[in-house]
């Protein structure tokens, strides 16, 4: 309890209480998109599941609107609310590794960063986010991509049960036997149903050390690179992950004086057997070109994880969006190349995701996510430091994603675009599943207590 609440009490919470005013305030209502600046009412830092149950009954008895922060990943800015409050997950940190039953019980407030850091002594690990900052709870429940889907899935195809708290306040399992209808829908449908304070999920063995990298080229190359690419990933086995990344090349000793800060295509590599064997299956990419410059080398999973970190810096301008594609023909490509080596700042990045391999075999229904099927996910993602710069900024965004427009399958991948309206959340589901999705929230979240996210209504 701080000053600023005075006279304020949420029975049962034991966690800590900040409001406007108080010490760390500020800090704690940060997001990575920088964009987003909102003042909730109050930030209540959860210590325990009971304390989440009690932060819901009482924003539901005071008629407060409340958001959940997870990891504060999601460019939508939705885990804070304006002058509402905040079930803040951050001190849920606990993770426990069963090394011998590969499962591990990782609470609603560890990041990736933790979560492969506590997996990699056993050389196990699950699919995560590419960024080690971001909250295993918002990524997971948005199905979950990362550089190991096509040999292990989405993160939420090793999902083996949830601890949900629901907006009555009450605490229930989520399962393939508990709750089944629960478990599907939290597997890709967001945090539209309750709040999860535990993750238990399946974890795989993994080679340690692992070849991962990046291959760059200029961009007069990056037809051709993204062309042989294209061609490559169609008969890849599943270790093979990564993709392509219009960036441009760090300012750093490591980038040949040539294409230091300038438009780069990179292929970034991550091959999830064994080294020896990712080498000759990675051949026919690292000999392409060749590259001028060739970063592929083994290291550990969790270097895997931290490759584009310092691409994607805290407390930027960002803009996002994200379509799957049913086809990347060579006119395709040509868009990508013509606006991808174009950036109008040099953080934005155009990616390119292939499909396929194990995320691919899971049946179309067996989760809420989407589409399985599609080969290929355009994230076009603008980051810029500058407020003042942000017309540009999205307006290059907006571009690139609709000159891809003859290619899109109609379906987005919700983790990766910021707020575009309710039509575009029906649509990365499609009318089925979208249905099923409204049936499941009108049991478990019939008010639509679970607003501040990419938003299933009831009705
Ligand atoms: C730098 C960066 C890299 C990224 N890389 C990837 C990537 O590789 N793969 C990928 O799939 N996505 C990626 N994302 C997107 C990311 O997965 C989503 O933005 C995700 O929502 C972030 O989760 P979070 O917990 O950090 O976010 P938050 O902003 O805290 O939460 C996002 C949403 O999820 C809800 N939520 C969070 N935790 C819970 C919980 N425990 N229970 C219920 N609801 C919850 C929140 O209420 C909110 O609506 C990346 C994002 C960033 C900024």
């Amino acid at each position: 309890m701080t000053s600023m609440l005075a006279g304020r009490d949420i029975s049962g919470f034991s966690g800590q209480l900040i409001g406007p005013g108080d010490e760390g305030y500020d800090e704690a209502r940060g997001l990575f998109n920088a964009m987003i600046d909102r003042r909730p009412r109050l930030i209540a830092r959860c210590a325990s599941a009971a304390d989440v149950a009690a932060v819901i009954n009482f924003a539901r008895s005071e008629r407060v609107p409340m958001s959940v922060y997870g990891g504060g990943h999601s460019v939508t800015g939705a885990a804070v609310v304006e002058d509402g409050i905040v079930c803040d997950l951050r001190g849920l940190k606990g993770i426990h590794v069963d090394p011998d039953a590969r499962t591990v019980r990782a609470e609603g407030g560890v990041t990736w960063g933790e979560f492969d850091a506590a997996t990699a002594p056993y050389n196990l690990a699950v699919t995560g986010g590419r960024v080690p900052g971001t909250g295993i709870g918002g990524l997971a429940l948005g199905s979950g991509s990362g550089w190991l889907e096509r040999k292990f899935g989405f993160t939420c195809d090793n999902l083996l049960a949830a601890d949900v708290v629901t907006a009555d306040g009450r605490h229930v399992v989520a399962s393939e036997t508990e709750n089944p209808e629960l478990f599907w829908g939290i597997r890709g449908g967001g945090g539209n149903f309750g709040v999860v304070t535990a993750f238990k999920l399946r974890v795989h063995p993994l080679a340690n050390p692992m070849l991962a990298g990046m291959l760059l080229y200029p961009p007069e190359m990056a037809g051709g690179v993204v062309r042989h690419y294209r061609d490559f990933m169609r008969t890849a086995p599943d270790e093979v992950g990564g993709g392509v990344a219009f960036i441009t090349a760090p300012p750093a000793d490591f980038v040949p004086e040539p294409v230091r800060g300038h438009p780069v295509v990179g292929v970034i590599i991550t091959d999830a057997g064994p080294p020896e064997a990712g080498m000759e299956v990675l051949s026919p990419l690292r000999e392409f070109g060749p590259p001028p410059v060739d970063l592929v080398a083994p290291m550990p999973y969790v270097a895997v994880q931290r490759l584009i970190e310092a691409g994607n810096p805290h407390g930027m301008q960002n803009y996002w969006s994200a379509d799957f594609l049913f086809d990347l023909p060579d006119e395709a490509v040509d868009v990508l190349v013509q606006h991808g080596t174009h950036p109008v700042s040099p953080l934005s990045q155009m990616l390119l995701i292939p499909g396929g391999g194990a995320l691919s075999r899971v049946p179309e229904d067996a989760t809420a996510f989407g589409l399985r099927q599609s080969p290929w996910n355009t994230h076009f993602l603008s980051m810029w430091p500058d407020p003042a710069d942000s017309e540009q900024n999205i307006a290059y965004t907006r571009a690139i994603s609709a000159a891809m427009n003859p290619w899109k399958t109609g379906r987005t991948y919700l983790n990766f675009i910021g707020d575009e309206g309710v039509a575009r959340v029906q649509s990365a589901f499609g009318p089925e599943k979208y249905l099923r999705l409204q049936a499941l929230k009108r049991v478990w979240d019939p008010d639509n207590f679970f607003s501040h996210n990419q938003n299933i209504t009831p009705a």
